[in-house]
C-alpha cells in the first residue's frame, strides 16, 4: 500500500494511474478504523480497480473542541488493517496540508433544510465542515465512486446534495454501505473506544430500543410518539443522560413522521458519559 502525506505526492501518483482508465473508489475516514470502515474498503475493492482511503480528523467539522481533542487515533493499527485488507493507497494529510490558508477562507455550502434538521440542529457548523473537507478530498482524488456508511445517515444526504451542486464533482457515483454492528447490536464507531466498560454495556440500549420499537410497530402501533417515548425511557434507564433526538423520519426528506408510513427510518442521537452516539434503523 502506498502512503502519501501530501497532495502533490498523491496527485503525481494518480496522474499516471488515471491514464490506464482504472476505476477509482474512495473511502474517506477519520481513522481509528473498525469493521465498519473495512466493509466500505471491501465494497470499493469489489466495485473498483483501485481503492483509496483517507484518514484525516477534520477540525472544521467538530462543533465541540473537546470531542476533537479526544477523538481517538490508532494510526499504526489503521495502517496494518488497511494493508491486510489490500487497500491500494492511504492518504494521510496534516491539518496544514488540507488547510494551507487556515480556516478563514473556507467555502460555504447551500444545504437547505438538511442543515437545520437533526444533526444539523444539534451540531451547528458540522455539515459545513464535512462538506469543506470532502469537497477538497474529492477534487484531489477525483474518484469514480465515493463510498459512505449508512451509519451517518444524514451525512449521506448532505454529501449527495453537495456533490450534485458541484460541476466538478457531479459525475461521482455515491454508493452506501450497511451499518456494521457489534454482536450485541451496538453500531461500530470510533467513539465507542471512549466508553467505559460499563457504558459500553449500557450503550446496547440503543439497539434494544430499535428492536423493541420495531416489535411494537409490527404489533400495530403506528403513532411515532407512542413508539419513541418508551425508547427514550429505555435510554435514560441505561445511563444515557441527554437525548438530542429520537424520531421516525422519511429517509428521503428526513422529515419527521407523526404516523409511521414506509419507508421510515428511526434516527437517534444521545449522550452516555462524555460520548455522543448516533445510530439509525430502517423499519421493514
Ligand atoms: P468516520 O471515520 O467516522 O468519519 O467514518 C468514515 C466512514 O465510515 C463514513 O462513511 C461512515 O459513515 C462509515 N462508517 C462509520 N461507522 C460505520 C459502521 N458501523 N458501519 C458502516 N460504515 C460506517
Amino acid at each position: 500500500m502506498y502512503i502519501f502525506k501530501t497532495k502533490n505526492e498523491l496527485q503525481a501518483h494518480l496522474q499516471s494511474i488515471r491514464n490506464t482508465k482504472e476505476t477509482i473508489g474512495f473511502v474517506p475516514t477519520m481513522g481509528a478504523l473498525h469493521a465498519g470502515h473495512l466493509s466500505l474498503i471491501a465494497q470499493s475493492k469489489s466495485n473498483c480497480n483501485l481503492t483509496i482511503c483517507s484518514i484525516f480528523v477534520n477540525p472544521t467539522q467538530f462543533n465541540d473542541p473537546k470531542d476533537f481533542e479526544n477523538y481517538p487515533s490508532t494510526i499504526d493499527a489503521d495502517i496494518s488493517l488497511l494493508q491486510q485488507h489490500a487497500c491500494d493507497i492511504l492518504f494521510l494529510p496534516s491539518v496544514s496540508e488540507m488547510y494551507p490558508n487556515g480556516f478563514q477562507e473556507n467555502k460555504s455550502y447551500e444545504l437547505g433544510e438538511l442543515e437545520s434538521l437533526w444533526e444539523g440542529a444539534h451540531r451547528p457548523g458540522h455539515f459545513q465542515g464535512v462538506c469543506q473537507v470532502v469537497d477538497k478530498l474529492l477534487n484531489l482524488v477525483q474518484p469514480h465512486v465515493l463510498f459512505l456508511g449508512e451509519k451517518d445517515f444524514q451525512q449521506v444526504a448532505v454529501l449527495k446534495k453537495m456533490i450534485s451542486q458541484s460541476t466538478e464533482l457531479r459525475n461521482i457515483q455515491v454508493l452506501t454501505g450497511k451499518t456494521i454492528r457489534e454482536k450485541d447490536g451496538l453500531a461500530m464507531s470510533s467513539r465507542n473506544m471512549r466508553l467505559s466498560p460499563e457504558e459500553r454495556q449500557q450503550a446496547t440500549a440503543i439497539f434494544k430500543g430499535f428492536k423493541e420499537l420495531e416489535k411494537q410497530w409490527k404489533n400495530g402501533q403506528i403513532n411515532a410518539e407512542a413508539l419513541t417515548q418508551p425508547f427514550s425511557e429505555t435510554l435514560f434507564q441505561n445511563n444515557f443522560h441527554k437525548i438530542d433526538y429520537i424520531a421516525c423520519v422519511n429517509p428521503d426528506s428526513l422529515q419527521a413522521q407523526e404516523t409511521i408510513q414506509l419507508p421510515s427510518v428511526v434516527i437517534v442521537a444521545a449522550f452516555i458519559g462524555n460520548v455522543r452516539l448516533i445510530d439509525n434503523f430502517s423499519l421493514q
